[in-house]
Parts: C-alpha cells; sequence; structure tokens
C-alpha cells in the first residue's frame, strides 16, 4: 500500500509540475515543509467552511491550484460532509463501504489550507468537484435521484478473483451494491484519473443513471442482478476480489439464460448493446459539459484520444441500425464467456457517436448547456418506460432507436432550426427509409428566445426529399 501511496505521489507531483502548477506546487510543497515543525494535530472536528488549494482546469485546458471553498464539511481532517466520505482501500459490507475512513494530512497558511500529500489534495479535489456536480444536479432536474453524500473509495484494490492477472489499475468506476465511486492505483505518466474532473462527471453520470435507467429495469426484471453483480472490467473479473468485491453497474448484464432461441438472445444484446451505449455516450456528454473540454480523457489516457475525444466535425454520423443489427448478430454467436467483452467495446464505439451527436446538439441549440441536459435525463425517462412497456405488452419487439432520438427532438421547448437539422440528418442513417424535415412552429412560444423554434415532422414517402441544407457553422463552444 505504501508502495502504490508513494508512486501515486510521485507521479502526481510530476504531472503538475509538467501542467504547468510549478509555481503554485512549490507552494505547497514550502507551506507543508514550513509547517511541518510547528504544526499541531489537526482536530478531528474542525469543519464547516473551509478555503482549500485544489488542481482545476482553467479554461484552456490546463491545471493550475487555485482557492476554492468547500461547504459543508463535518471533519476537515477525514474531508467528509455533507458532499462525500472517503475510505482508503474498503471493503463492501451491507451494500456500504467500509473499512479504515480517510485520514487526510492538512495544514493551515494564513486562511488557506492545503494539502500535505497528494492523496489528500485527491480527496479536497474530488470533495470540491462532487459539491458542483450536486449544484448541477439541482439545475438539470437530477436532485434526489441520488444520495447527495457520495461515497467514494480510494486506492481500492479490484483483483482477478482467479488469480490471473494483477490488480485493475488506470480506472475509475461506479459501483453499483455500494453506489460509491471507486478509483484504483493510477501508473501512466499523465494525470491521475482521480484528478481529472472530467473522469469524475463521467463517473458520476453513472451514478445518476443507475437509478434512473438501470435500477427500475433490474427491478421489473428486464436486467438480471446475478448477473448484473457479475462484473468484468478490461478483462478483469471481478467476482471475489481480495479487499473489496465491487460491482461495475455499467457492466449490467441482459437476461441471457443459457438456452434461450437465438432470435431472444439477440434481443437481449441489442437492448443491453443499447443501454452500454448510451450509458457511456452521456456520460462522455456529462464530462465534456463539466469540463468544457471534450478530450478530458485523454489527459489522463492519451491512447484514448482519437477513438474518445467529441472534437470531431459537426456533421454526425451514426452508426447505422443494420450496422447495430450485425454486431448484435455477431455477438450473439459468440460463446456466453466472450459476450460481455464485445458488448462493452461496441457499447463505447456506439456510445462515442451519440456522445458527438449530443455535443454539436447542445452547440447548436442556442440554449445553456444545463438546459439540454435536463431534457437528456427526461428523454432517458421516457426510454425507461418505453422498454418497460415493451416488456409487459410486447416483449417480442425490439426497442427502436430512432424513438430515442425523435422523443428527444420532440421534448425539447424551443429547438432551433440547426439544431433541428442535426436529428433530422442523423436519423438519415438510424431510419435510412423514412424522410424527416425540420418545420417551423406556427405560434411564436418563444419567452426571450431570439429564435423560432422548430420541429421534426415526417415526410410523406412520396413527396420530394428533404433539401439538403447547409448545416450552419456550429456556435463556439464557450468553455
Ligand atoms: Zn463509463
Amino acid at each position: 500500500m505504501a508502495g502504490i501511496l508513494r508512486s501515486i505521489t510521485q507521479r502526481g507531483l510530476s504531472v503538475f509540475a509538467k501542467l504547468g502548477a510549478v509555481g503554485a506546487l512549490s507552494t505547497l510543497g514550502a507551506g507543508a515543509l514550513l509547517l511541518a515543525g510547528c504544526s499541531k494535530q489537526l482536530s478531528k472536528d474542525l469543519g464547516g467552511t473551509v478555503r482549500m488549494q485544489v488542481p482545476l482546469q482553467d479554461n484552456r485546458g490546463d491545471y493550475h491550484l487555485e482557492q476554492v471553498e468547500l461547504r459543508q464539511l463535518e471533519s476537515l481532517r477525514s474531508m467528509r460532509g455533507d458532499y462525500a466520505e472517503f475510505f482508503l482501500s474498503p471493503k463492501i459490507q451491507e451494500g456500504s463501504l467500509s473499512g479504515s475512513e480517510f485520514s487526510g494530512r492538512f495544514a493551515k497558511m494564513g486562511d488557506l489550507w492545503v494539502a500535505r500529500d497528494v492523496i489528500s489534495l485527491t480527496a479536497a479535489t474530488i470533495y470540491y468537484h462532487l459539491q458542483k456536480l450536486t449544484d448541477l444536479d439541482v439545475q438539470v432536474g437530477a436532485a434526489g435521484l441520488k444520495r447527495k453524500r457520495q461515497q467514494v473509495a480510494l486506492s481500492a484494490m479490484l483483483i482477478d478473483p482467479n488469480g490471473t492477472s494483477s490488480p485493475l489499475k488506470n480506472t475509475a468506476l461506479f459501483e453499483a451494491t455500494s453506489r460509491a465511486l471507486l478509483f484504483v492505483a493510477y501508473t501512466e505518466k499523465q494525470l491521475p484519473i482521480a484528478i481529472n474532473s472530467g473522469i469524475l462527471a463521467h463517473e458520476y453520470f453513472h451514478a445518476l443513471f443507475y437509478p434512473l435507467v438501470l435500477e427500475p429495469l433490474i427491478a421489473n426484471g428486464f436486467l438480471s442482478d446475478e448477473q448484473t453483480k457479475r462484473t468484468e472490467l478490461g478483462g478483469h473479473k471481478l467476482d471475489q476480489a481480495k479487499k473489496m468485491k465491487a460491482v461495475d453497474a455499467n457492466e449490467a448484464k441482459p437476461v441471457l439464460p443459457e438456452n434461450t432461441d437465438r432470435e431472444v438472445r439477440k434481443r437481449l444484446i441489442h437492448h443491453f448493446l443499447w443501454l452500454k451505449a448510451i450509458n457511456e455516450g452521456l456520460a462522455d456528454v456529462w464530462g465534456w459539459a463539466y469540463t468544457g473540454d471534450p478530450d478530458f480523457i485523454a489527459l489522463s489516457l492519451p491512447s484514448e484520444k482519437i477513438t474518445r475525444t467529441l472534437s470531431t466535425a459537426s456533421v454526425i454520423s451514426f452508426t447505422e441500425s443494420s450496422q447495430q443489427n450485425s454486431k448484435v448478430a455477431m455477438i450473439a454467436g459468440l460463446p456466453m464467456r466472450d459476450q460481455a467483452g464485445w458488448i462493452t467495446k461496441f457499447g463505447y464505439e456506439i456510445g462515442t457517436e451519440w456522445a458527438r451527436f449530443f455535443k454539436s446538439y447542445v452547440e447548436k441549440s442556442q440554449l445553456p448547456r444545463e438546459k439540454v441536459l435536463a431534457k437528456i435525463l427526461a428523454n432517458l425517462a421516457d426510454m425507461k418506460k418505453g422498454l418497460l412497456e415493451i416488456q409487459s405488452n410486447t416483449p417480442t419487439e425490439k426497442y427502436d432507436i430512432k424513438h430515442f432520438l425523435l422523443n428527444f427532438s420532440k421534448i425539447q421547448e424551443n429547438q432551433s432550426a440547426e439544431a433541428c437539422q442535426l436529428v433530422v440528418d442523423s436519423l438519415k442513417s438510424l431510419a435510412p427509409s423514412t424522410k424527416y424535415e425540420c418545420k417551423e412552429v406556427d405560434q411564436v412560444l418563444i419567452q426571450g428566445g431570439g429564435f423560432q423554434p422548430h420541429v421534426i415532422t415526417e415526410v410523406a414517402p412520396t413527396e420530394v426529399a428533404v433539401d439538403q441544407e447547409e448545416l450552419a457553422p456550429g456556435i463556439a463552444n464557450d468553455r
């Protein structure tokens, strides 16, 4: 454990130096040294609101140490308060993280608190972001979906139960049983994942998607609880981890009995692939919306840059439904043990296309991001209803993905012409046999919107095809 902590510390420091925070960091180092001789034991009861120095991303994508306020702390030393509770390498017991509560090292310089090691700095940084993400929940109508005090595991140990591979590293995950966010060791030489605010926002979205979509589907038997708890991530099977038994909710499995016929299996795989894709795609949208950085993942994992970047051209080409169908057919033909891995791989691929679509939509919408994010969550709630209706009324049907897009467009109050056109263009690959076009809404419904809202209508097959108007250039990202 000490070895892991030491290596995180050294790498963390080199990363901050590399990111141009040398000046601020030497202040941190000097402060810690200065106070080392005369610092008194940090009281366990010290809490309330404190000023703290944490590394934050600026609007050019660089990280710097900045002063922020951490609110409603019960214990500064444990970084426990209204927004978070931290554990060091915990276990999961009775649906909750358990083990040694985190104990940080902080020193006071004037009225400013500074962390004295990188793991304390990490906890303070995560606390600050959880505070801000909770504020975002209120703006997007997600308050109350999850418990406000988020459990977080630092230096989580997730071990292959067969002992055939090393503990999981270089990732973060949302764990369904405890609903905790887990951060494992980071061994790359870039920005540590636990400091990366975009990756935190990505995982935070999973913590919203679980109660909003997956949990009700599990409760109604659409997804199996047992299989949901069989976790596979990056080739690791995380069943009986030595220190932590983890359940990655994002790996929720469809109910997939061994002896079902091929059509039933294909339908289950279709639904599971879709849920995986939209969960991962929208998690990336949250990461981008929170940071303004379309390449937030690459800051910590540069190898993911090309496949996961959201900074692509504004014209979106969805994976055609036929392509999803062929992926589903391919997976259905594989042995059971290989299916989850391919669903994960294709899920990320399809998810990235959706993430690029929604980023583009936000930019073309001319609306505050929070308004569009709120509609995304409303659309997920509608999708969950649709899936449950299929299950109870027409269980041999498959959820039609184009409805997700059409419904999203339909529930917008004010849809700009450009945003509407983006949906129409995207529908061309999802539903090539149907023509759609954008129409101005007759009545003026806008309240200070400054533009005429548009809605999508289906064009009768005999009519002339939709005009191929040039897409207006995307509105500059205001990050
Ligand atoms: Zn994810």
